[in-house]
């Protein structure tokens, strides 16, 4: 299937509710409800996607782009994501279901995120990952455009980079002119291949997206992920620096990764959810 490549569509316009399904539009898309939703999400879950959220906007992991998604729990072949708004904004009511195409189930005509490929293929691609958070963070964009500086883990908080991040070069896939954006199933495709098995795959030009056995884990390798590029951006002014080797990255991951809740805990007090 040929690329999208309608250059139309790439203006900096940020469209309204009312003017869905415009050229001028181009992070929202309004698309036409697939299939019969399934049965309804559990209600924690959709109340800890909206904190998810909030929190990843709190530590300035997204701002007013980037988005999150859960796997549905009743159904795995469906997904949750907010509708097309910025994440601060997000409540419960905003959670639409989605399939892995990207197909909105119910969402009547409110925009969806144009970039919900990214949530879809790799939800497809790897069955043991159950969130999804896609970012701008700028922290990591300079580990992205800097082939010569992978980002590694600098300290314990982020052993779960020790498994390789991956870069995605968007050229490979949409050729030299593309707007940098995952807008279509094929894109997501290239991009869940690029990841492979690893936790973190940053967006050349763009990005990053970062999964998770469970939300709290990727928002937590998400923030933890920012917080590692910061550091290592300050190392790199000290000199060479030293980072977890393959093992201390195993070990810590296991032990760090145990305390997941207590962050959670704390970050959706935080951001002022009645649902810590
Ligand atoms: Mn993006």
């Amino acid at each position: 299937m040929a690329l999208n490549r309608n250059w139309s569509k790439t203006s900096m316009c940020t469209g309204s509710e009312g003017q869905v399904g415009t050229v001028s539009e181009p992070a929202a898309e309004q698309t036409m409800d697939r299939g019969k939703p399934a049965p309804a999400a559990d209600a924690t879950l959709v109340d800890d996607l909206v904190t998810a959220n909030h929190i990843l906007f709190n530590h300035g992991v997204v701002d007013a782009f980037g988005h999150v998604s859960v796997r549905h729990d009743k159904a795995p072949d469906r997904f949750l994501l907010a509708r097309n708004l910025a994440p601060a904004l997000v409540t419960p009511d905003d959670i639409l279901e989605f399939d892995l195409d990207g197909n909105p189930l119910a969402a009547r005509g409110r925009p969806v995120y144009l970039e919900r490929f990214i949530h879809g293929e790799i939800y497809r691609a790897r069955p043991d990952v159950v969130a999804v958070v896609h970012s701008h963070a700028p922290a990591v964009v300079p580990f992205g455009a800097v082939s010569s500086q992978p980002l590694m883990p600098i300290w314990h908080m982020s052993g779960f980079l020790g498994e390789g991040v991956p870069v995605f070069e968007i050229r490979d896939s949409a050729g030299p002119g593309s707007d940098l954006l995952i807008r279509s199933g094929d894109l997501g495709v290239a991009l869940a291949e690029s990841l492979g098995t690893s936790s973190v795959v940053l967006m050349r030009g763009h990005g990053a997206t970062v999964v998770g056995s469970n939300l709290k884990q990727a928002v937590f390798r998400a923030v933890y992920t920012q917080m590692n590029a910061e550091l290592q951006l300050q190392a790199k002014i000290l000199g060479a620096a030293t980072f977890l080797n393959a093992q201390e990255a195993a070990a810590t991951t296991v032990s760090v990764g145990s305390q997941i809740d207590r962050a959670w805990d704390m970050w959706a007090r935080q951001a002022g959810s009645n649902n810590p």
